[in-house]
């Protein structure tokens, strides 16, 4: 049986994912390994529970044994790597935490994985892997740092990460990409930009403004509010990481990007107008310490390469998450609330 290891299932990203992968995927064992930190939440993939194809696992990355362990039941075949700390309003006050889950969690799963894939240095000259394995490393354009008001990260850009979280994100990419120099590793890196799109934990910026919009609050904005940020749909996002798993080439990195520039005051303006709401909301505040200008991605790579495209237009995909959001006042209030880590106990205590 083929199975594919989904770490940081229970999050945003990697729970869309799993939807993704399981409708495009209905033959292969999903085993999603999530250590349920407070941006983990079983409800984002609830209907699951029945899927005789479908395992979780509380595990934390960072626990050797653990993973060996789920390596020797499960006979994985591959990994999408998603599991991270990944607020970097949280890295700028626990840096420490960041490296420990981005960077060390990241190298025992690449440790477990070279072990159980029985992967010698001898590999890298040839360059055939065993025939299905496979790791993609999934991160972030913030590794490149920021941009001027002019031109695009490329994958070959210098890396130069701002902020504790993308500089533990860039030294996980470069240790991924060390073993597959140094071992012939078979893994794949993407680098994605801005995502938006439903379970989105409430402390990111979409959701954040959706809620406080929802709750009648003061919208708070990070400086002038000119940040740029290139948006791109989740749904697109995980059609480019299992397009990457299937077809990318290893030891390359893909940039991800929907072409889909905003400032932050532009976006939050766009909130306000579905929900007809005034822009006297807007609340500027003291602007986030080293806080990257302008990010924009050359998506080209994967257009060229690989025949991806972006399917969702902004204006429709906003649209569409903000009434998501609406028409789940309960998910949103349950994870404000923290009430959503009581449904582990009741229903996987067993475990
Ligand atoms: P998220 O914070 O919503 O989810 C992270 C998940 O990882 C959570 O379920 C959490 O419980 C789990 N986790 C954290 N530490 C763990 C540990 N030690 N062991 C096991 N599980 C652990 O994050 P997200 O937005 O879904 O991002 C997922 C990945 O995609 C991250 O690697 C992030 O760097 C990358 N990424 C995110 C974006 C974005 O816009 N959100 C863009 C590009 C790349």
């Amino acid at each position: 049986m083929h199975t594919i290891l989904v770490t940081g299932g229970a999050g945003f990203i990697g729970s869309n994912f799993i939807k993704h992968y399981r409708a495009k995927h209905p033959t292969s064992r999903i085993l999603n390994v999530d250590a349920l930190t407070y941006a983990g939440n079983l409800k984002n993939i609830q209907e699951f529970e029945t899927d005789p194809l479908y395992v979780f696992r509380k595990v934390d990355i960072r626990d050797r044994p653990a993973i060996d362990e789920l390596f020797t039941l499960f006979k994985v075949d591959e990994v999408v790597h998603f599991a991270a700390e990944s607020h970097v309003d949280r890295s700028i006050l626990e840096p420490e935490l960041f490296l420990s889950t981005n960077v060390l969690g990241t190298q025992v799963l690449l440790d477990v994985a070279m072990r159980h894939w029985k992967l010698n240095p001898d590999d890298k000259y040839s360059r055939e892997y065993r025939a299905g394995v496979c790791f993609v490393h999934v991160s972030t354009d913030e590794v490149y740092g920021s941009l001027g008001e002019t031109g695009y990260f490329t994958e070959d850009s210098p890396i130069a990460p701002n902020s504790p979280y993308s500089a533990s994100k860039a030294s996980s990419d470069l240790l991924v990409r060390s073993y597959h120099e140094t071992y012939g590793f078979p893994v794949k890196t993407t680098r994605c930009s801005n995502n938006y799109g439903p379970y989105q934990f409430p402390e990111k910026l979409i959701p954040l403004m959706v809620h406080h919009c929802m709750t009648e609050k003061l919208l708070p904005v990070y400086g002038d509010g000119g940040h740029i940020r290139d948006w791109l749909h989740v749904q697109d996002h995980c059609e480019a990481i299992d397009l990457v798993r299937e077809k990318g080439r290893f030891g390359e990195v893909y940039n991800i990007g929907g072409n889909n520039e905003l400032t932050n005051l532009e976006l939050v303006r766009t909130i306000l107008q579905v929900f007809q709401q005034s822009e006297d909301q807007i609340q500027f505040v003291t602007d986030r310490p080293g806080h990257d200008r302008r990010y924009a991605i050359d998506a080209s790579k994967m257009r060229e390469e690989l025949g991806w495209a972006p399917r969702y237009q902004f204006e429709q995909g906003i649209e569409e998450t903000i009434e998501w959001y609406r028409t789940h006042s309960e998910w949103v209030e349950d994870v404000v609330s923290g009430a959503y880590r009581d449904y582990y106990e009741k229903m996987y205590a067993s475990l």
